[in-house]
């Protein structure tokens, strides 16, 4: 939309004192500028912890993605010829920029997504605009980057599929390296969380980024597939579900598109009986209801060691008690609302599972706003590796305790999953920290700590959780010929 067309009303429930303006309507992002969908479709964007409707977003069709795609084709003969070093002084205005409008970013996260303030404030805005700085940093340094890849060009055009569970932070993983590496991208947020993408492209403009560079179109699924198999896209990088993941690794074979998937998980989280209980507790806690479990390497399941089993169980029963669940926007919330009615869906009839599978269900019973999506922070226990809600994904807040009796049971239970995306390792022994994580499946292993992350340190999985890195020197090269 245009400048002038701006702010209908303000948005500002207590107790985050910052007034956010949004618009009553988004267009889509396209060489710089931001229009309508050509079909003049629109679909409401809401607040999932008031089902308010915050605005309308456009909804993009092939024509749409089609005027897109072009505008990055066009952008990227000048961009790819751009001095390394002027991209970089790109990447770092975004980066400053963002930092500057950090607090209206995460309340606009917050409200769009659900997720605390907390979260989005001291986690998720600082590591955006750290993706930008680290890029940044890398635009005149690639021959650097890749061993045996003394002039590393780019791609071309990057069609890039983000999912909602951290929108802005995917969004700046994606477009990120693709800049830095002298690409042009295409980009598209999840439907329920377009916001704070969109806002970005108002950066993008603040700080004269060439039209084109940048695109950002809105939409579901068809507008997804549109994008990733329009026939002038050069790369592919998906992050989401392991379904439409297998679907686009279908449509991109054969077509020389280059491809990065990151999709789903099912991380173990190992805890030792020697480890610092307190702590691995602690670990548990933001492993698996930091972000209300929406998170791909979520340690959602927690395993044991047998000799420490109960004292670990009730001191977690213990802490989750002291979990505040509600509005997402109060400073001291820990549980906000969960993104759609469609993912709280999924997440009781796992619940539902779990309890006909003969699993041990454990929740706080804390009382629930009475609008909105939510889902009390759960613990299953008693449960056996074969168990539905122990193999699949829940993407919720929720968690399936287990034992071990030796590290050779822990390792071969934790690899037992179709995923490997991350795990966690407890332990107060170096030596057992370093032989457990050598022996994981995974393509992160914390030890002592869980969900930590940094632009530096690559990311990305291993069998059905995808495959390519993001972040760190791995993550450039999926990005250059
Ligand atoms: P999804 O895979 O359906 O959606 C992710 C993104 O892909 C969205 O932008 C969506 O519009 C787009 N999309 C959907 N169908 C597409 C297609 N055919 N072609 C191209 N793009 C398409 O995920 P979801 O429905 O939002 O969530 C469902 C499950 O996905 C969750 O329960 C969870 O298991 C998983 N998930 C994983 C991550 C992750 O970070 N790995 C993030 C969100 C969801
Ligand atoms: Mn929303």
């Amino acid at each position: 939309m245009s400048d002038s067309a701006r702010v209908p009303w303000e948005y500002s429930p207590a107790p985050e004192s910052l007034k956010v303006s949004i618009e009553s309507e988004h267009g889509i992002f396209i060489d710089g500028d931001f229009a309508p969908a050509r079909s003049a479709r629109t679909f409401p964007t809401i607040n999932p912890a008031t089902e308010e409707t915050l605005s309308l977003i456009a909804d993009a069709g092939a024509e749409d993605v089609d005027r897109a795609v072009s505008a990055a084709r066009k952008a990227f003969k000048r961009w790819s010829r751009t001095a390394p070093l002027e991209r970089g002084k790109y990447l770092f205005r975004i980066a400053r920029r963002i930092q500057e409008r950090a607090r209206e970013l995460a309340v606009l996260e917050t409200i769009d997504c659900g997720k605390p303030i907390r979260e989005s404030r001291d986690t998720d805005l600082p590591l955006v605009s750290q993706h930008f700085f680290h890029h940044a940093g890398w635009c005149d340094k690639l021959r650097y980057a890749i061993p045996g890849n003394s002039d590393p060009a780019p791609l071309g055009v990057c069609a890039q599929v983000i999912p909602w569970n951290f929108p802005l932070l995917m969004a700046a993983w994606k477009i990120a390296p693709a800049l830095a590496c002298g690409n042009t991208v295409v980009l598209k947020p999840a439907e329920t969380t377009s916001l704070t993408a969109l806002r970005l492209a108002e950066i993008l403009r603040e700080v004269e980024l060439p039209p084109g560079v940048v695109n950002i179109i809105t939409g579901a699924g068809e507008t997804g597939r549109a994008l990733v198999e329009h026939g002038d896209v050069d790369k592919v990088a998906f992050t989401g579900s392991t379904s439409v993941g297998k679907r686009i690794a279908a449509a991109c074979a054969g077509t020389g598109k280059r491809l990065t998937l990151e999709l789903g998980g099912k991380s173990p989280n190992i805890i030792f009986a020697d480890a610092a209980i307190d702590q691995a507790v602690e670990g548990i806690v933001s492993g698996i209801f930091f972000n209300q479990g929406e998170v791909c390497c979520a340690g959602s399941r927690v395993l044991v060691e047998e000799s420490v089993l109960a004292e670990v169980i009730e001191k977690l029963k213990r802490r989750m008690h002291q979990l505040r669940l509600g509005d997402p926007l109060d400073k001291n919330t820990d549980v906000g609302a969960i993104n759609s009615a469609t993912q709280l869906q999924t997440i009781r009839q796992y619940l539902d599972i779990g309890t006909a599978e003969g699993c041990k269900r454990f929740d706080t019973n804390c009382e629930l706003p009475t609008r909105g999506f939510w889902c009390r922070p759960t613990l299953f226990t008693g449960v056996q590796p074969a168990a539905t809600i122990a193999r699949e994904e829940i993407f919720g807040p929720v968690a399936c305790v287990m034992s071990f009796r030796t590290t050779d049971e822990a390792i071969e239970r934790a690899n037992n999953s179709n995923y490997g995306l991350s795990a966690g390792v407890w332990t107060d022994k170096g030596a057992r920290a370093y032989e457990v994580a050598k022996r994981l499946k995974a393509g992160v292993v914390w030890c002592n700590t869980f969900n930590e992350f940094d632009a530096a340190s690559p990311f990305g999985g291993y069998k059905e959780s995808g495959f390519g890195r993001e972040g760190g020197r791995a993550g450039l090269a999926a990005y250059v010929r």
